[in-house]
């Protein structure tokens, strides 16, 4: 695991001993030898399984395609966590986002544990044929492992519902007669998904945003005006007037943060920039967004990258280079693409003030201490992208039970359980003179510890 990960475990776990609300007969066993078997539980995952996958193309050639799952941490509950696809994907990066999934169900207080795939390819290259094939593999070569109650994947970067629904298949043959529904999350509709599940991440995404800057804010405005908290000034500032917003990635995340921000009639807002894998496109007075979406749904997700396919988009909208959107003149940047876009080179130069995490570590350690000295509110991954796997859950609970729940109920349900973790984290947030990620992190690592020492498992 990462040093800056066991960096902030171990930091999390030294605050425990000064919180008022930690188990003071825990607090005591802590600062004996309960600290180093907590600190060894969260920096090694319980299992690490790995395989290469062999499989024919089409030309008839054959590859050996490198791939894990790793099962980090089922305290909560059976591991859960996504798949992701791609080429860049290694080990490490699996342990730290599987680790990364433990601490955003602990959080979120999902009954789940945390674990993560990754298969190192890129799914750009591979038939639709050869994809299936690649996930049919991937199922059987780890079928023992996971299941309903064991593990339960979900998509991530680079899979979707097509490639749940193929992997939910072959379990299925596999594990003839057993349950089956509940052995994957983010599968379509028709094939026992939930409604909602596309949009769950991106839309809970935009509501950390939209219920600290206007719900909470607003509530609590004397309050944080009192506060010496730089972060209390820096929430004021930014309530009641219009903001730019800029969003990075326009997949399943940031297309539907984007979308939210655009329609919000709860924050004056405009979306003024977002950008993809090869382009930033900008507009000061604010980007039609419905009708970027309904260019990306066209053009295998991508956004209009030329002049041309602007004008055929029927958008207003400057060109600029992909990396560009990260430094523009905007309030609030919304990071929904991959990890380390911020980072010790292009920290300096970044305007936001507020900085929401859609995707998994966007941010640097280095980037998140200098910009969270400088008063800039970053609301973290495990706790601004918790959406989808909250709506995972209610898939795995509706699967469990066969009876489906409308849209409007999964909504309801996934915003009342953000708003309810908010509304435990933000008062600390306010109080304490840390950064929201490392308030996030003390919680879910306190919850995890007062688990574990009620499950006899902290000597
Ligand atoms: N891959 C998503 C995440 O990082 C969703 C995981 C899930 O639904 O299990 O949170």
């Amino acid at each position: 695991m990462e040093g800056q990960t066991r960096a902030i475990i171990q930091s999390s776990l030294n605050a425990l001993l000064d919180s008022k609300t930690f188990l003071p007969e825990l607090k005591d066993r802590m600062r004996t030898q309960a600290f180093t078997s907590m600190s060894a539980i969260l920096s090694t995952p319980n299992k690490i399984h790995k395989s290469f996958l062999r499989i024919p193309l089409d030309d008839g050639s054959v590859v050996r395609i490198p791939s894990f799952r790793v099962q980090h941490n089922d305290a909560l509950g059976p591991y859960k966590g996504g798949i992701r696809f791609h080429e860049s994907v290694n080990e490490e990066e699996v342990v730290n986002l599987a680790f990364l999934m433990t601490l955003k169900n602990a959080l979120h207080n999902v009954p789940f544990g945390g674990g993560k795939g990754g298969i190192i390819l890129n799914p750009r290259h591979y038939s639709e044929k050869e994809l299936n094939l690649i996930c049919r593999k991937y199922v059987r070569y780890f079928s023992d492992v996971i299941g309903p109650d064991k593990d339960i994947p979900a998509p991530d970067v680079g899979s979707g519902e097509r490639e749940m629904d193929w992997m939910m298949a072959e379990y299925k043959k596999i594990k003839h007669g057993s349950p089956y529904l509940g052995s994957f999350t983010g599968k379509s509709v028709a094939n026992g998904g939930s409604l909602g599940r596309r949009e769950a991440t991106g839309k809970g995404v935009y509501f950390t945003f939209r219920y600290l800057f206007s719900d909470y804010v607003r509530d609590h405005a004397e309050e944080l005006a009192a506060s010496d908290n730089p972060f209390a000034a820096t929430a004021l500032a930014h309530s009641n007037r219009q903001l730019k917003v800029a969003v990075q990635g326009f997949g399943n995340v940031g297309s539907i943060a984007a979308w939210e921000a655009y329609s919000s009639t709860e924050i004056d807002n405009r979306v003024v920039a977002v950008s993809d894998r090869n382009v930033t496109l900008y507009n000061e007075d604010g980007l039609d967004i419905p009708a970027l979406i309904a260019f990306a749904n066209t053009n295998r997700g991508d956004l209009p990258s030329t002049m041309d396919q602007i004008a055929q988009a029927g958008v207003a909208a400057t060109l600029k280079g992909r990396d560009e959107l990260l430094t523009l003149p905007v309030d609030v940047l919304i990071l929904a693409a991959l990890e380390n876009q911020i980072h010790e080179g292009n920290m300096r130069d970044i305007h936001a003030r507020i900085i929401v995490e859609g995707a998994n570590a966007p941010t640097t350690q280095e980037a998140d201490e200098y910009l969270s000295d400088q008063g800039v509110i970053i609301v973290p991954d495990i706790l601004a992208n918790a959406g989808g796997v909250i709506v995972s859950y209610l898939e795995w609970l509706q699967g469990r039970e066969t009876q489906f729940y409308t849209e409007e109920e999964v909504f309801r349900l996934l915003l009342a359980k953000m708003k309810s973790t908010m509304d435990i984290i933000l008062p600390q947030f306010f109080g304490d003179p840390f950064p929201l990620r490392q308030n996030c992190f003390i919680h879910s690592v306190m919850r995890l510890t007062t688990v574990l020492y009620r499950q006899g498992k902290l000597y």
